[in-house]
């Protein structure tokens, strides 16, 4: 089963014509969400390892503790601030995922069937087709160990999902229990300067990452601002919501403190000082809670 993921361009226009939401800004954030938001953390925190949440998908799980790695593929030519995009993003997918990214076959778009490319309905620039990429590429040699394959490319995507309308691209696509793919295409030109670079990783991330949990089996959220709301539109935020992040923490049986602390840092590597400092207080958060459980529990005993 497919997920429609509308991470289409046609949403960051601003048309909101789909049946399905782009991201606004992200000017609620998680800490800006207040009390529910804390709530939904607080509960989270306490229980994250040892229960199941109300919405998860027990296969992919399964599947997630058999295998061992995420293989990424690279599709087509890559600049060289493109290509170090991607090799960031790789480094995010295995913080993030908690799990090895190794690389995949790489495969040079003139060798696909003729049908796996498109001229884009209005620019006539080619795209390469979705389907084609997760259906048939994706599906050649894959590694038993695979949780995921993922797939990246500088080339334009569209999907069969939303093949018309001026736009007709898709940031990216994924199929649950498979693979998933993610353009760069729309990303920005990370050769201009630092802060283009980081802008364009920054959404590289934030795409991917969108794409490799509808792997998992997470569907969009309609919460608060989250990844996985409706779509990885450019200004999307890179953290998860509470339920969001229990259903992945839950997936991939993280320990949670140290889980975020690796989000954390990683993030602080790069710069990014919103992202960062947002997992500073959930790690805050984490912590009071987990010191008030165990002083509650030694007053017990
Ligand atoms: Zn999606
Ligand atoms: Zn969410």
């Amino acid at each position: 089963m497919k997920k429609s993921c509308q991470t289409n361009v046609r949403q960051h226009q601003g048309d909101s014509g789909g049946r399905k939401r782009s991201f606004n800004l992200c000017a609620l954030t998680f800490v800006g969400h207040g009390a529910h938001a804390r709530k939904l953390f607080r509960e989270f925190g306490a229980d994250a390892r040892a229960t199941e949440p109300a919405v998860g998908d027990a296969a992919t799980a399964r599947l997630a503790r058999r295998c061992h790695a995420i293989y990424l593929s690279r599709v087509g030519k890559f600049s060289t601030a493109q290509a170090a995009v991607v090799t960031a993003t790789a480094e995010y997918l295995a913080v993030f995922f908690d799990l090895p990214v190794r690389s995949g076959t790489d495969f040079n778009p003139t060798s696909f069937q003729p049908w796996a490319i498109r001229q884009h309905p209005l620019r006539r620039h080619p795209q390469l087709l979705t389907d084609y990429l997760i259906d048939e590429v994706l599906w050649l040699d894959r590694p038993d160990d695979a949780v995921m394959c993922l797939a990246v490319t500088a080339w334009d995507l569209c999907s069969d999902e939303h093949p018309g309308g001026q736009w007709g691209s898709v940031f990216g696509e994924a199929r649950f229990g498979h693979a998933g793919v993610w353009s760069l295409r729309y990303l920005g030109d990370a050769s201009v300067s630092d802060t283009a670079f980081r802008r364009c990783l920054k959404r590289s991330c934030a795409v991917a990452t969108h794409e490799g949990l509808h792997v998992l089996g997470l569907d969009h959220c309609e919460g608060v601002p989250c990844n996985m709301r409706g779509s990885a539109c450019l200004s999307g935020p890179l953290h998860l919501c509470p339920p969001c992040l229990r259903k992945l923490c839950w997936n991939r049986q993280v320990d949670l403190l140290p889980y975020l602390q690796r989000l954390r840092d990683w993030l602080g590597r790069w710069a990014f000082a919103e992202a960062a400092e947002r997992y500073d207080t959930m790690i805050h958060w984490l912590a009071s809670c987990l010191g008030r459980r165990s002083q509650s529990r030694s007053s017990v005993s």
